[in-house]
């Protein structure tokens, strides 16, 4: 071999050997690349399930409100509801821009207000029963909504829509009752002050003594109603504070209760000709209250006087016992109360109109001081009428608060 192929032999391999290291650089390169790249998606991919389990986590949040919630991101679309949102809108509404909306007029014109408004807003506004979530069947309902701008990651408004029906409800029952009780308290003390004006007229009492004697009368029997009326007003107070300790709780003999209630309404039985019958066993004791049960009793009796007349009317006070209750029934024969008014029957100042007269005198209150001394002694009241025929009231006492002595 020359020496020129010698040299020409080097050189090839030196290129030979140049090359296989070129490529084992691009390999190596290569490798590293792809890994890398491997590196990177598998980054991607946990970023992509933190997100998600951010999301999941957020939305587990916003259900656990249990009050409805929307999240509406700053284009007017809704990102993110809650299913007390979709049960009060009644549409879908992740995706949709809230001037798509369309079903539930009442509502839609606040979360439009809200969503326009800068910064946080609290109000608060009635829906009718049509524009309620279907579950409350409630003939109105109350909410309050509250919206604030959240920016996590980007700005957006959260509402959150609270039910503050019970609340609601409360407040006007007690403005209803304001309202009543200053009406009822106005009727006896106009009469009185009627009659004050004619007895302080010149020489009235001189002139007409029989007269001035008639309207004392009538001022004292209109005085004796306010007197009732106010009782009855501080009763339902004392029972609705739901203070428990005020009452006297301890075991008292039942039909001994309803023997001095039969005895405090003879006088009105002997002129209705009514009958009063107690079949209840002598050693039948309860625990409570036994002023509030002579009350109870008193007032159930009274009504069944009071609303019908003789000579054929009946009244009894029956009982049985069933595996968890004592039951009571106080039954009459009377004229009974139309279906349509029972719902009401146990409302502060509710009377049956068909039954109205001036000859029966009440307030509407005897029934409300009822119920709350019931529930005050963890007992259940009901009513059922047949006109003419039956109408009962029905009490049903928890054997914890029962016992037969022997
Ligand atoms: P108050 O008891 O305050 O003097 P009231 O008797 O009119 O007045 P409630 O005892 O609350 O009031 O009774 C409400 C209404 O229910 C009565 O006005 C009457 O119309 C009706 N009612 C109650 N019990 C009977 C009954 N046994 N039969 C017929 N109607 C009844
Ligand atoms: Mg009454």
């Amino acid at each position: 071999m020359t020496t020129i192929e010698h040299i020409l032999l080097i050189l090839l391999l030196a290129s030979l050997y140049f090359n296989w290291k070129l490529i084992q650089r691009i390999q190596s390169a290569l490798r590293a690349k792809k890994k890398a790249l491997r590196d990177s998606k598998r980054l991607m991919m946990r970023a992509e399930e933190a997100q998600s389990q951010t999301i999941v986590d957020k939305r587990r949040f916003i259900e656990a409100l249990g009050e409805p919630f929307i999240l509406i991101g700053p284009s007017g679309h809704i990102s993110m509801a809650n299913s007390h949102a979709l049960a009060l809108f009644r549409e879908k509404l992740e995706g949709r821009h809230i001037n798509t909306l369309s079903v539930n007029n009442e509502l839609l014109p606040f979360i439009r207000e809200a969503f326009v408004n800068h910064g946080s807003t609290t109000k608060e506004f009635t829906l009718s029963g049509e524009s309620s979530p279907q579950h409350l069947n409630s003939s109105i309902t109350a909410w309050q909504l509250d919206s604030a701008i959240v920016d996590s990651p980007i700005l957006e408004k959260r509402i959150i829509i609270r039910n503050v029906t019970q609340n609601y409800q409360t407040n006007q029952m007690r403005r209803d009752f304001v309202a009543n009780a200053s009406h009822e308290l106005r009727t006896p003390l106009t009469i009185i002050m009627g009659y004050i004006e004619n007895l302080m007229e010149d020489g009235f009492l001189k002139e007409q003594p029989e007269l001035s004697v008639k309207f004392l009368g009538t001022m004292f029997q209109n005085s004796q109603r306010l007197m009732h009326l106010i009782e009855d007003m501080l009763m339902i107070s004392k029972l609705e504070s739901g203070q428990k300790a005020l009452l006297k709780e301890e075991w008292f003999p039942l039909k001994e209760i309803i023997e001095d209630t039969f005895a405090r309404l003879d006088s009105i039985r002997e002129r209705k000709q009514a009958t009063l019958q107690c079949s209840i066993p002598q050693d039948w004791y309860i625990y409570g209250d036994s002023f509030y049960w002579a009350q109870i009793l008193f007032n159930l009796t009274e009504n069944a006087l009071k609303q019908n007349s003789g000579p054929n009317l009946k009244i009894s006070i029956e009982a049985e016992l069933s595996p968890e209750y004592c039951h009571l029934y106080v039954n009459d024969n009377g004229v009974g109360i139309p279906t349509e008014a029972i719902p009401y029957l146990f409302n502060r100042f509710y009377r049956v109109e068909k039954n109205l007269s001036s000859e029966i005198k009440g307030t509407g209150l005897g029934l409300s001081i009822v119920k709350h001394a019931i529930e005050a002694h963890d007992c259940h009241i009901s009513a059922t009428s047949t006109p003419h025929e039956k109408t009962t009231f029905h009490i049903s006492i928890p054997l914890s608060r029962f016992k037969e002595k022997n």
